[in-house]
């Protein structure tokens, strides 16, 4: 079977044959891969600025937003069965007895570093055409969303970005009440998202639904794909090209919450000190290398403790996050069915992979699909 692979030591991506793998334990499932969608850790993987083959291996299988199907099940496997749409988790739990995160299975927030991420960190991944993986990290997806469903995985980080604001929202300003109806959370209140990429579009949307009035601050001119979803799900474009970060503070307000989504590390500093008194800052872009540049640190810390701000980072995801997604995917395509047409911006076969990965991205997300049937 074909599986795109990079090679650090000989710094090459290529698509290679492998052996079909099969169920060696009971509470194992084989999924038959149908789509894995492109995102900019597989970017940086492939120009070998990150990711890590798994011990004794040349090679690394890339690929971690996934959609599959199940083929067949372990003796122990209760929750799903041949044919079950699934969407596989990304980080499997370190080793280590002490680490409170991994032994509650809570990896997404591993305390040791030593936990592997499919298709990331000495792991393979998903980008081919069969896996096995154990029954506890996967998520049922329901049949109606095979179209959308690989987006679920990017999605979970909005989810569980939104999941920690909403509940620092309840123990400090603005004081939200349990009780609010998951769409008013953000009602009255302002989010600023930066970044048009998935993560960041896919942040807007999750905000939007929330309730916050929501603005997308990037560099993109019009006219673009991008910029009309924003546009189509009743969010605000600004671009930086355009007006500054100063002028769109006045235009918002209280900043109440910002959500970063550009890994752009001068840029998201530069926007922290626009963030609003009581305001949350979310971070979730992982910056490469980046010039080294000054920043007046005292001011920012001034206003971070005068303002009473929150700075988060948050990466990868737990269960919940992925309920969440796959219950946001629905609700996106019933209220924006047309915006959610655009997400997906074309299905290439693995051998297209490499060059896909590597050139500039054409629309929001390029996905490969293993499933010849989906066109
Ligand atoms: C993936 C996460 C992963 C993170 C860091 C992201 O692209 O979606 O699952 O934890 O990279 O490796």
């Amino acid at each position: 079977m074909k599986a795109v692979s990079v090679f650090p030591g000989s710094r090459e991506v290529k698509v290679i044959e492998q052996k079909e793998p099969g169920i060696s334990q009971p509470d194992q499932v084989l999924l038959r891969i149908l789509d894995v969608g492109i995102c900019g850790t597989d970017w940086e993987i492939c120009t070998f600025e990150y990711g890590t083959p798994p011990p004794g291996d040349d090679y690394l299988v890339i690929g971690h937003e996934s959609l599959a199907e199940v083929v067949a099940t372990g003796a122990a496997v209760e929750r799903f069965q041949p044919g079950d749409l699934v969407i596989p988790s990304v980080r499997r739990p370190c080793p280590h007895p002490g680490c409170l995160a991994c032994r509650s299975g809570h990896q997404d927030y591993c305390y040791t570093g030593d936990f592997t991420e499919r298709g990331i960190k000495e792991a393979h991944g998903y980008m081919t055409e069969y896996v096995v993986d154990h029954e506890r990290y996967l998520n049922l997806v329901p049949p109606g969303l095979r179209e959308f469903a690989v987006l679920a995985e990017p999605l979970t980080v909005a989810e569980k970005a939104l999941a920690q604001v909403s509940w620092m929202m309840r123990q400090r300003p603005p004081w939200l009440d349990p009780a609010t109806p998951a769409e008013e959370r953000g009602r009255g209140l302002s989010a600023l998202v930066l970044g048009v990429g998935p993560v960041g579009l896919l942040g807007a949307m999750v905000m939007a639904t929330a309730g916050f009035t929501t603005y997308v601050y990037s560099r993109e001119l019009p006219p673009s794909p991008r910029i009309d979803l924003v546009t189509a799900i009743g969010a605000t474009y600004v671009s930086s090209q355009a007006t500054t970060l100063a002028d769109l503070a006045k235009q918002v307000g209280n900043i109440d919450l910002v959500y970063e989504a550009a890994g752009h590390s001068h840029f998201a500093l530069e926007a922290l000190g626009w963030l609003g008194t009581n305001g949350i800052f979310v971070l979730t872009g992982v910056p490469g290398v980046q010039a080294f540049t000054e920043s007046d640190s005292a001011r920012r810390m001034r206003d971070m403790v005068l303002k009473n701000q929150i700075l988060l980072g948050t990466v990868n995801a737990g269960p919940d996050d992925f309920a969440s997604a796959l219950r946001d995917l629905e609700l996106f395509r019933q209220r924006w069915p047309e915006a959610v047409q655009t997400l997906i911006a074309g299905r290439y076969p693995p051998e297209q992979a490499p060059e896909l990965i590597l050139g500039r991205q054409k629309g929001i997300k390029t996905v490969i699909a293993f499933d010849s049937s989906s066109g």
